[in-house]
């Protein structure tokens, strides 16, 4: 890759015209929105009426599927997915890769006369056996029992993914072992919402709400990404490789003056986002808003909430449109989660809450009774937050997120909670109150008094905590803009069942009257215990990270010792009494992203010396020669004007050189070692070197495109 190929990139970004890609019509967005859906509308249309209700029982109600009725089914399925000209349907599942895995298989079976019969069956439809034994399992499957299965959930829809000459039917699946072990995110995340949603509907019983629906639990995930052109992308392999620039000095304009944030989107871009919500709408992912992010390149899209499990699968599906539709227009989406040194990397923020159809339990409630209700949920996050803060931490463990969280834009490796000033004031009162009658004119009776309005601003100025309360849900926005959102969901949910279930206990235990004065006590009890985890000031400021130590808050600052949190007694066993994860899961679990972290890191050792050696290093010695030269030159000319200055010049770079080939080779052994540690710190060496040099060699043979040209020619 020569200096060459850098400016023809450029120039050929600079003579693009990109024609729109898309005509809207008028009523486009109704006529496309779910088109491709296999939706209860579709079932209606396409299934036997008794058929249909069970379905939807199973769908609305959580019903367990009847077995007689999946023949019908997958007939209905079949029909719908050829009008759409689908050939093959394949179970579409969430391995621990991280990413979806699919394997498709055709319609096609032959009658034996050359004739062809087009079959699906309800068999077909319920269990898959992909050939799966390449996926990363912890040791959960010996390679000789390889074989692990599929199954249909039929709480998340079958879509039709479009290809270029036809299309595929997909099919939401969890994916297991066959002796029940959970292989992928789907299965443990259906466990967990099965968990928080019992104990919901036990508080829900508690306080008198049996008709307020069935417990939901809901997620809307903002998703943040970059977009460079992709003739810049090709011209750095460390992006092609790693998704990351593992080189790249500092431009002199980046994000200081934050002119990019919620700016006038550029036409090429605004066309890409276009069709993304195009081909969201399809699918209908409700994609809801759009704008230009705080880094240069940088955008975000944010779906309205949704069901928890189907806005996991709806995540990851958004994830795959965002990189095609890119590609499709010329750029490339990178979704790490720090592709640029110096500049906001990208996070997922999880906006999670928890209730019925009719009523979200994280919304202050309007009178003392619905207050109550809100304040209990309230604590009983507070509490499951303060206890499992490293198991929230674990979640957002990766190798890509180590570069953000701690850095100075994304929430640090502190787990704490942001209620807001109104709001810490409310719990204040709750824990001064008394149960009986409160003399305190700032304490708080749950059940009699009401809360003051809490405007929605003022709970959503902090941007800095990693858990926030933001008016009726909370955001936690420690999750890297890669990582699957089951991951940290199932933490949640996992916890906050623990903390609920305890609560219900007691409040089980009391009769109607002492209901009241109880719930109090329960929930003074909590605040005393739990407060610390509260804090509402600056949680990027040094202060914090001391003040966080003092009040005892676990600092995982980096994958590893993080993961470690994730074995602890106290965790395995938080996740087997709500059935979630036994321990040979939560083992496996362990092992997989641990290994996952130590290849990545290896992976990048490798890359950063191969492209310091081949791409960098000559470059650096051709800026050598020539400035050597050009002194030799004045020296034979008998000119020494300057040559003092020249000659340091020259002296500066052979030492940067020198310097160059000692990190060089201290990257090698650091990469025979294997030892994430020691990689990370060679590498940094290493690229403050390179960087250094990008700023002194000539632009001409600088084999790399630069910060100022991926960030900002597009
Ligand atoms: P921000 O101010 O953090 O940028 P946005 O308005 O962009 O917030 O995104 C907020 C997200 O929270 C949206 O996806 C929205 O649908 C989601 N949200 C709103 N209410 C709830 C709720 N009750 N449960 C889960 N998510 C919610
Ligand atoms: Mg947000």
């Amino acid at each position: 890759m020569s200096s060459f190929t850098r400016k023809q990139a450029i120039a050929a970004i600079a003579e693009d015209c990109i024609e729109d890609r898309l005509e809207i019509t008028e009523n486009a967005i109704t006529d496309v929105y779910g088109k491709d859906v296999f939706t209860l509308k579709v079932m209606k249309e396409f299934l036997p009426k008794d058929v249909f209700k069970k379905l939807v029982q199973t769908v609305k109600e959580g019903k367990e599927i009847d077995p007689g009725i999946a023949d019908d089914v997958a007939n209905a399925m079949k029909q719908w997915a050829i009008s759409k000209r689908a050939s093959h349907y394949t179970h579409w599942f969430q391995p621990l890769t991280g990413s979806t895995a699919e394997k498709h298989d055709s319609f096609v079976e032959a009658d034996g006369d050359g004739n062809v019969i087009l079959n699906f069956s309800g068999k077909n439809l319920i269990v898959g056996e992909p050939d799966a034994s390449s996926f990363p399992s912890g040791g959960l499957r010996s390679t000789f029992e390889a074989r692990g299965y599929t199954a249909w959930d039929p709480t998340s829809p079958a879509f039709i993914k479009r290809g270029k000459n036809g299309s595929t039917l997909c099919i939401p699946t969890a994916f297991c072992s066959y002796t029940g072990e959970a292989l992928d995110k789907k299965t443990p995340l259906l466990r967990s919402i099965q968990a928080v949603n019992t104990q919901v509907e036990r508080l829900l019983k508690c306080f008198g709400e049996e008709d307020a629906g069935r417990p939901e639990v809901t997620l809307g995930a903002e998703q943040e990404y970059f977009l460079i052109d992709k003739r810049i992308y090709m011209c750095r392999p460390d992006l092609i490789q790693t998704g990351r620039t593992l080189f790249g000095a500092a431009p002199s304009k980046h994000q200081q003056l934050d002119d990019h944030y919620f700016g006038a989107i550029k036409p090429r871009v605004l066309a890409f986002m276009t069709e993304v919500d195009q081909e969201l709408w399809k699918l209908a992912i409700p994609a809801k808003t759009r704008h230009n992010e705080v880094a240069p390149a940088q955008f975000e899209i944010a779906p309205m909430f949704e069901e928890l499990n189907l806005a996991v699968d709806h995540n990851m599906i958004m994830m795959e449109i965002l990189r095609q539709v890119a590609d499709r227009h010329g750029f490339v989406c990178l979704l790490h989660e720090k592709p640029f040194a110096g500049v906001n990397g990208s996070g997922k923020h999880n906006n999670w809450s928890i209730g019925t159809s009719t009523m979200n339990l994280l919304k202050p409630g309007k009178n003392p009774h619905r207050n109550a209700l809100f304040l209990t949920t309230l604590c009983a996050i507070i509490k499951a937050v303060h206890v499992h803060g490293d198991l929230l931490r674990v979640s957002t463990a990766a190798a890509g997120n180590d570069h953000r969280l701690g850095a100075n834009e994304a929430p640090p490796a502190i787990i704490s909670i942001f209620l807001g000033e109104q709001l810490t004031d409310v719990i204040e009162q709750i824990e001064c109150g008394e149960a009986k009658s409160s003399k305190k004119s700032d304490a708080m009776k749950i059940g009699v008094d009401a809360l003051p309005p809490l405007p929605r601003d003022t709970t959503d100025r902090n941007r800095t905590s990693p858990f926030a309360f933001t008016g009726n849900k909370f955001e936690f926005r420690a999750p890297g803009s890669s990582q699957s959102c089951a991951g940290c969901n199932i933490i949640i949910n996992t916890i906050v069942a623990e903390t609920l279930d305890e609560i219900c206990t007691e409040l089980e235990k009391t009769t109607p009257e002492t209901f009241q004065e109880t719930l109090q006590k329960v929930l003074q009890k909590i605040i005393k215990e739990h407060k610390n985890i509260i804090f509402n000031g600056d949680n990027y400021s040094h202060d914090w990270v001391v003040e966080a130590e003092r009040r005892g808050l676990p600092n995982l600052k980096n994958t590893p010792t993080a993961l470690r949190a994730f074995t602890d007694e106290k965790n395995i066993k938080l996740f087997k009494k709500y059935g979630v994860f036994c321990e040979t899961e939560v083992q496996s679990r362990y092992e997989v992203f641990m290994e996952e972290y130590i290849t990545k890191i290896n992976i990048e050792g490798e890359l950063a010396l191969n492209i310091a050696r081949t791409m960098i290093m000559p470059a650096a010695l051709k800026q050598q020669r020539h400035m050597a030269e050009s002194l030799l030159h004045l020296r034979e000319l008998g000119i020494f004007a300057g040559t003092a200055e020249q000659e340091s010049l020259v002296s500066r770079i052979g030492e940067l050189v020198g310097n160059l080939v000692a990190e060089c080779d201290k990257l090698e052994k650091a990469n025979e070692s294997g030892e994430p540690e020691k990689i990370i710190e060679a590498m940094s060496k290493l690229r403050m070197t390179c960087d250094y040099l990008e700023n002194i060699v000539s632009d001409e043979c600088w084999p790399l495109p630069k910060y100022s040209e991926m960030l900002f020619i597009y």
